[in-house]
């Protein structure tokens, strides 16, 4: 926990796992008993808790981070990042970053008109960038430019050359001087899942070709004056830092040769991709990041100042468009776990009597096993269940045989791990074993809601059981959600070293809820949810934590059935209409029971779509 969490979360001395908003010194709450309050208030789950303390203080040391690195170097400009918001939409996202990032002229990107739209209310300091990126169309253009005409800072970042003749024309028709940003296509990639965001083939940005096109053009028009950002995007989650470095090298020196061509360029954007150490490994592996957000700034600011100096141009307000890094701490996706489904063979075995030659031969394979002959034994073993699978298709042998021979078979498997286990070196072959043998844990959720990115890209999310952490855990498990899909499990998890098939947990208490909260949601997680099998959104419960204890500030019910039938194309009175008179029409159903069925059909349409016994 300690090496992801970066301050927010930790292990109480009770064994339950706690929020710490403030870091190790300030208030701390017990995920578990909030969960446990939730519930007694009627709550159903899966829920995720938003923490806004978090964010808010992911936006102070973002900002913070780069006021010190100014400060360091001697930087002769400021540090105005912008919140890119298809990174989370959520009004408490928006609104709470908005609100803590105001003293710092902290801005808003949007990516399409619909985000414009909602950028354009919020409440921001008046120098803050609202930055329009993305594709647009000649709408998205024109309200970026009212925005400018009412006296926002709107940069409109251009993506394609095609966009810039279609700007200076709306510009002229309502009047206004836009404030141009050029996406310039860096020819460093990233690093990571997302290294094709950068580079000469990356979908957007100008060619310098096309810069010295622009240029040219907006000359002409005796606009070169509006060229006002410089902007690029290697890819989110860069791991690791020369990449971010060599950007910011290449940038900046785009930013000289702007300025030397006399377009004055005073904002100086890196885009995104501070990444989220999600395994706490701290390195450059896919999951996490081998450097911290105060080497990201430093590097930032002292490299765009040498470049600068070296040409003696004026140093630009430095932008980043940081979202995952801002949002990705403050939600935790609590889960309960409502079965386990464990491969056969735990339980002792008899022998019959009467058993097939095959089943007799592995009773004595599982009672032969030792150090010395496990793997023989294991490829016996591995062989006579493909016989019996044989036999049993030619219809060859009973189903009570091949039961046993199966039920054997993963005993077998079971003793081979554990013996595999003891020594220093297992054999490759072993690996597949842990995963074969783990228990699966039923998980109330969908991960096509919850966690897209796991599904999508294999993204990985420390997740860790709530309480029992002062006791060592018996079991290995994968999860699995309640989709009717066989993607929609878990079978990859952080590990400081590697990637792990299995996750380790406690032997679940019958009676006793065992809660498993997934870490470092904030990120793209709600926005790219999808409502596979018709599982909705689900509830969220904002959170905040203070010396007195905690308190829900506010619980947003998860998505009724009816919404999500809705969003496929039915109208719910009518699904009703046609189900009753289907009953009507019924001559088994006793009136008594035509009335629970309607009263149980018009419950479960307002109901919550997880299960909730
Ligand atoms: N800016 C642009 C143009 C992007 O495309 C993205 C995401 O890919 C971001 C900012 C946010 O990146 P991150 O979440 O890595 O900070």
């Amino acid at each position: 926990v300690p090496h992801w969490a970066a301050g927010f979360f930790r292990v109480g001395e009770d064994g339950e796992l706690e929020v710490t908003p403030e870091g190790a010194e300030g208030p701390s709450a017990s995920l578990f008993e909030i969960v446990q309050d939730l519930r007694d208030e009627g709550r159903p789950l899966p829920v995720m808790l938003r923490f806004p303390q978090i964010l808010e203080a992911r936006v102070v040391a973002l900002n913070e981070a780069f006021r010190r690195a100014i400060k360091k170097y001697h930087y002769n400009a400021s540090y105005q990042g912008l919140f890119p918001v298809k990174v989370n939409q959520r009004r408490m996202v928006v609104e709470t970053v908005a609100r803590a990032g105001k003293p710092f002229a902290y801005g808003l990107e949007a990516g399409s008109k619909a985000e414009l739209a909602l950028i354009l209310a919020q409440d921001l300091h008046p120098e803050s960038i609202i930055a329009c990126n993305g594709f647009k169309d000649d709408d998205f253009i024109r309200l970026a430019l009212m925005g400018k005409k009412l006296g926002r800072n709107v940069v409109v970042t251009l993506e394609k050359f095609a966009e810039l003749g279609r700007v200076i024309r709306i510009a002229k028709e309502i009047g206004v001087e836009p404030q141009i940003g050029i996406r310039y296509k860096l020819k460093t990639k990233g690093s990571g899942a997302w290294e094709e965001s950068g580079g000469e083939a990356a979908k957007f940005g100008f060619t310098t070709p096309e810069i010295i096109k622009a240029v040219d053009m907006l000359a002409e028009a005796g606009l070169l004056g509006t060229i006002a950002m410089l902007h690029s995007h290697i890819g989110s989650q860069v791991t690791d830092i020369r990449r971010i470095k060599q950007a910011v090298r290449e940038i900046a020196q785009t930013y000289v040769q702007l300025r030397k061509l006399g377009a004055p360029v005073r904002y100086l954007n890196l885009g995104g991709g501070l990444a989220v150490d999600y395994d706490g490994s701290k390195t450059a592996f896919y999951a996490s990041a081998n450097y911290t957000l105060e080497e990201y700034a430093e590097d930032l600011v002292y490299v765009t100042k040498e470049i600068c100096d070296g040409h003696g141009e004026p140093h630009p307000i430095l932008v980043t468009e940081s979202g995952r890094a801002v949002t990705a701490y403050h939600s935790v996706l609590v889960l309960e776990v409502i079965d386990t489904i464990r491969p056969p063979g735990e339980e002792r075995l008899e022998q019959p009597k009467d058993a097939h030659p095959v089943v007799k031969d592995m009773f004595e394979l599982a009672r032969s096993i030792s150090a010395k002959n496990y793997r023989e034994v294991y490829h016996d073993a591995f062989a006579n269940k493909d016989t019996v699978q044989n036999l049993y298709d030619l219809g060859l042998i009973s189903l009570r045989d091949r039961a046993a021979a199966e039920a054997l078979f993963y005993q077998i498997a079971r003793k081979t791990l554990k013996l595999a286990l003891e020594l220093d070196y297992p054999a490759d072959e072993l690996e597949d074993l842990q995963k074969m043998l783990a228990d699966k844990l039923v998980c109330n959720f969908s991960l096509f809601q919850s966690l897209p990115d796991t599904w999508a890209i294999k993204q990985m999310f420390p997740i860790v059981p709530l309480t029992r952490l002062n006791e060592r855990p018996t079991r290995e498990a994968t999860l699995v959600d309640i989709t009717c899909d066989s993607d929609g499990k878990i079978d990859r998890f952080i590990d400081t070293h590697d990637v792990r098939n299995t996750l380790p947990v406690h032997e679940i208490r019958p009676g006793e809820p065992y809660y498993l909260g997934v870490f470092l949601t904030g990120a793209y997680q709600d926005v790219l949810g999808m409502n596979h099998n018709l599982f909705g959104r689900i509830g969220e419960a904002h959170v905040v934590v203070d010396e007195h204890g905690y308190e829900i500030e506010r619980f947003i019910l998860g998505e009724k059935a009816r919404r999500v039938i809705e969003k496929m194309g039915y109208e719910d009175d009518e699904l009703a209409e046609a189900v009753e008179k289907l009953v009507r029409s019924s001559k088994k159903l006793t009136p008594a029971e035509k009335g629970a069925f309607m009263e149980l059909y018009a419950r479960e349409l307002v109901g919550y779509t997880y299960l909730e016994d």
